[in-house]
């Protein structure tokens, strides 16, 4: 039924792709400026190599298949814990982590948490727009969700007035949802002066920033910079959540890894937060799977395996950040008088084009370029040998 669905919407064009492979490869690639995952410039999937060797590696170690405890493989959360906060260990000695199913699963586990335990409204504020399953994820597990100002369509930027202007509007002590780097879907990050200003807020109004890190190092290449807002808002004596994942910036995306984390007083604090966790974790899923966990931790803990994986994870953002900077180019070549800048200071996976939902109705009808309505795109899925077409068709249908 998909299959014929999917011929029924084929163009007469496309439609002379006969073979199977050739139709296969058309409906992939009608997928690969939607879907959240990177692909290399053959517009393929991409494994990691360091994550191949860590695999292979455990795969040697012929390792058993118990469950693991509740918390998940039990070195991997320190580790986590490690790449996210940096290394101080009063820091650390603190945070109480588990592992979980991957961000989502992460978020799903954080939002239960604040539904059972937090103390003001059982409400999370999430930037308008956000990606697009916060709202269900936080309002499955109970949680209200309202919306604060975050993206200028004008500007195809950061509506800071408006951010700082609803942070001060909550009610004192709301939760706020913060993408600690490479926001989804706009692309569009605060500065670094612009988190200290809303860290600032945050303290003077006794909110909670509830973070959510699924793009650690994939934002600018460098695992440190992406966590900026991370650390400085603990440096600045804030609690904070923690939603982490493995999908993206170790390509792990179907052995769904991730850790949820929540700074505490003090190491009795922490050992109190971490058996609440597991109270709530137990009769969601009782432990989370094995093997993804345990490539994580063995690429996190061999020097050689880590470092390898920095450099490799650096490669895939400047991928990225080449294909953004080759398709504005080619749209100013093209004589396009719009001013693209946003496309190169936009940041991780997703570019938010600005082009409204009609012209992207028309990218898709008249020349196959399929990405969503609200005019992301997934700048993982461009390569160099379809940039060109992809800046033709933006320029055909924009100017
Ligand atoms: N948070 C954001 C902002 C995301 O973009 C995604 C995935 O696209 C996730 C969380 C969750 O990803 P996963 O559950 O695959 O780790």
């Amino acid at each position: 039924l998909r299959v014929a669905s999917r011929r029924a919407v084929l163009r007469p064009a496309t439609l002379r792709l006969t073979s199977r492979a050739a139709l296969s490869t058309w409906i992939n690639c009608r997928r690969c400026l939607r879907v959240g995952a990177y692909r290399d410039d053959a517009g393929k999937p991409y494994v990691l190599p360091s994550v191949r060797e860590a695999e292979r590696k455990i795969v040697d170690a012929k390792l058993n298949k118990e469950y693991a405890g509740i918390t998940g493989v039990p070195e991997f959360p320190p580790l986590a814990a490690k790449l996210a906060y940096g290394p101080n260990q009063d820091v650390l000695d603190r945070v109480a982590i588990t592992q979980t199913i991957s961000g989502t699963g992460a978020l799903r586990l954080g939002a239960a948490f604040f539904q059972r335990f937090y103390s003001g409204d059982k409400k999370i504020f999430i930037p308008n727009p956000s990606w697009a399953n916060h709202k269900a994820v936080f309002s499955d597990a109970g949680l209200k969700v309202e919306t604060y100002r975050y993206y200028n369509k004008d500007t195809i930027g950061l509506d800071f007035e408006g951010l700082i202007a609803d942070l001060k509007a909550a009610p004192l002590g709301s939760v706020f949802l913060f993408h600690a780097c490479a926001h989804n879907p706009t692309g569009v990050d605060p500065t670094p002066e612009q988190w200290k200003e809303i860290s600032k807020v945050v303290k003077e109004q006794n909110h909670f920033a509830f973070f959510d890190m699924a793009y650690q190092g994939f934002a600018s290449g460098d695992t440190d910079r992406d966590a900026f807002a991370v650390r400085y808002f603990v440096e600045q004596g804030h609690d904070i959540a923690l939603c982490q994942s493995f999908a993206k910036n170790m390509g792990l995306y179907g052995e769904r890894v991730g850790a949820f984390s929540l700074t505490t007083a003090d190491a009795d604090e922490k050992k109190r937060v971490e058996s609440q966790l597991k109270i709530l974790i137990r009769p969601l899923y009782s432990n989370p799977p094995i093997h993804g966990a345990r490539i994580a931790s063995e690429v996190l803990s061999n020097p050689k395996l880590y470092n390898q994986w920095l450099g490799e994870v650096k490669e895939m953002a400047d991928r990225i950040i080449t294909m953004r900077a080759l398709l504005k180019e080619n749209l100013e070549k093209l004589g396009s008088k719009h001013d693209w800048s946003h496309i190169t200071s936009q940041i991780g996976m997703f570019a938010y084009t600005g082009l409204n939902a009609e012209e992207m109705e028309k990218l898709a009808k008249e020349y196959s370029v399929y990405a969503t309505k609200d005019g992301r795109i997934s700048v993982a899925g461009i390569t160099s040998s379809n940039v060109g077409r992809l800046a033709e068709a933006i320029y055909k249908v924009k100017g």
